[in-house]
């Protein structure tokens, strides 16, 4: 690791101003990310920002249409916290499947989402309920955030302050997990509200992205059957160590079949 200078700011005025000095100047949040790339010399920030001390980045608010969680909220609290497990259970059964225990206990919405890993479990969901990212400046919808690999509409220096989730009517998640490291190999989130189906798909490609064929499947009938016969083309989808362009697309199907399912459960 190359050396930095550390920041602590008390607010995020402060914070966004350190930011915006330039792409040296890094955001730090839970660290599960970043800390890994600086010690893999992927990243030499020349300082460091830490928002652990922000208290207005964290915590979650509900109300009977919304759940709003702040970027530093980290993953644990999203998985057993009441207001999300009753508004929202799949968004809080999605966060207890990241990673172990300790990149749960550290890890933040916020920086899995500033991050963009086309593996992350956190995208699926934001994309999938067709969620809104607030920052410093703006309002971003889920559909103009996530732009390709680990790559996000942000600008430089722009911190996400919170994330607003729309209350679908129902909702799950399914991932074919990496047994080492808990990422998705493939993960599907299925959500049905008001305003519709959405589909989105994690792990296969470069970036999240949203299954269209599924989503008008299932508006004609939301049915486990309905998405069994539609396929993914590989064509552009990831092939690795861990599983071929082929292999994902067939989890494709496999994945959102059981979200359906878990849905209607
Ligand atoms: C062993 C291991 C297993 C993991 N398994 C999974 C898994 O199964 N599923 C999964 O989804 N993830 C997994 N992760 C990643 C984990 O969820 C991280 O927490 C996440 O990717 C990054 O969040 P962080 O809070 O640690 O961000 P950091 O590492 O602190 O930051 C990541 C990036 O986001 C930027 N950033 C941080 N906060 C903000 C903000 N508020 N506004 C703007 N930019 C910001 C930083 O500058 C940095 O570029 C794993 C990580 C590890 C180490």
């Amino acid at each position: 690791m190359h050396p930095f200078i550390y920041h602590r700011p008390a607010n995020v005025n402060d914070a966004v101003t350190l930011a915006a000095k330039g792409p040296d100047h890094k955001l730090l949040a839970g660290g599960q990310s970043l800390v890994q790339a600086m010690k893999l010399r992927l990243s030499s920030p020349s300082d460091v920002i830490d928002l652990g001390s922000i208290k207005d980045l964290s915590g979650i608010k509900a109300s009977g249409s919304e759940v709003t969680i702040g970027a530093m909220t980290r993953h644990a609290e999203v998985e057993k916290s009441p207001e999300v497990r009753k508004a929202i259970p799949a968004l809080a059964a999605l966060a207890g499947q990241i990673g172990d225990r300790q990149v749960r206990a550290m890890g933040t919405l916020g920086g899995a989402l500033a991050n963009n890993d086309p593996a992350a479990d956190y995208p699926a969901a934001v994309l999938g309920l067709g969620a809104t990212i607030v920052t410093n400046k703006r309002r971003i919808p889920a559909d103009e955030f996530f732009k390709g690999l680990f790559e996000t509409a942000l600008a430089q220096g722009e911190l996400i302050t919170s994330v607003v989730f729309p209350v679908p009517k129902r909702a799950a998640y399914t991932k074919f997990k990496n047994q080492a490291s808990r990422f998705a190999i493939v993960g599907v989130f299925v959500a049905e509200s008001s305003s519709g189906v959405r589909v989105a798909v994690t792990g296969a490609g470069p970036c999240v992205f949203r299954q269209k064929d599924m989503e008008k499947a299932l508006a004609a009938k939301f049915s486990p059957e309905s998405v069994a016969g539609v396929k993914q083309a590989a064509s552009g989808l990831n092939s690795d160590l861990h599983a071929g362009a082929e292999y994902r697309a067939h989890l494709v199907t496999v994945m959102a079949k059981r979200a359906v399912e878990n849905a209607l459960k």
